[in-house]
């Protein structure tokens, strides 16, 4: 149902998000090393039309030596690629998919495979005692950029705080990835404005990088 790798695909990095599906055939959980073993979860493109999560790691995995720079990953990083197969066709989910950011556990949504999916993945990033976790998505661009929270704990506003000034915190809908992974760590849904905007892309880039190197 997703695949899972232990290295960056050579090339991966040049490919845009509508690209990835016929590289990678469907989801794909990739696992990079780093300094310090507890890895930083990322998911990128749980609504497949949002593709500034992808273009944030591609921007920011160029630095390190998994995307070709010269730079050691500080921690390790998880990366979940989610719904390839819609970012194909540009379209938030296809016609007989679920939503993928309402099938995480917790979801009040009937079971489907994409529910063992993501229960799936939860409990790898559990057993890898996962850091911190990241999930990217655009919005409508009318707000400014924000991060959101589901749970208001120290760690996570702390976490929401190196976004933005602006945090939301909501508790529904349920089976989002954030309140999934909340359960586990700290955790964020990050909203960085419309498809395209170079500065959504430099600001969540950044923002993950900041990540890697927290202690
Ligand atoms: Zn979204």
């Amino acid at each position: 149902m997703y695949a899972e790798l232990y290295e960056l695909p050579a090339r991966l990095l040049d490919l845009p998000a509508d690209k990835l599906h016929a590289f990678l055939g469907g989801p794909t959980l990739i696992h990079l090393q780093g300094r310090r073993e507890a890895p930083l979860f990322v998911s990128v493109l749980m609504h497949g039309n949002e593709d500034v999560g992808w273009e944030a790691v591609r921007h920011m995995l160029k630095k390190y030596l998994p995307g070709g720079g010269d730079q050691e990953l500080p921690r390790s990083l998880s990366l979940f690629i989610g719904n390839t197969s819609a970012a194909e066709v540009n379209m938030r989910r296809l016609a007989g998919q679920p939503d993928y950011n309402r099938v995480w556990p917790g979801s009040e949504l009937p079971p489907t495979a994409e529910h063992a999916m993501m229960e799936s993945i939860v409990d790898t990033m559990a057993h890898k005692g996962v850091f911190a976790s990241v999930d990217v998505h655009n919005n409508t661009g009318i707000n400014p950029h924000y991060a959101c929270v589901n749970v208001v704990r120290t760690e996570s506003l702390h976490l929401a705080a190196m976004f933005s000034r602006t945090v939301v915190y909501f508790t529904r809908p349920k089976g989002v990835q954030s309140m999934a992974m909340t359960e586990l760590c700290p955790a964020v849904t990050l909203e960085c404005g419309k498809v395209g905007q170079l500065h959504g892309v430099e600001h969540a880039s950044e923002y993950l990088h900041a990540c890697l190197h927290l202690a």
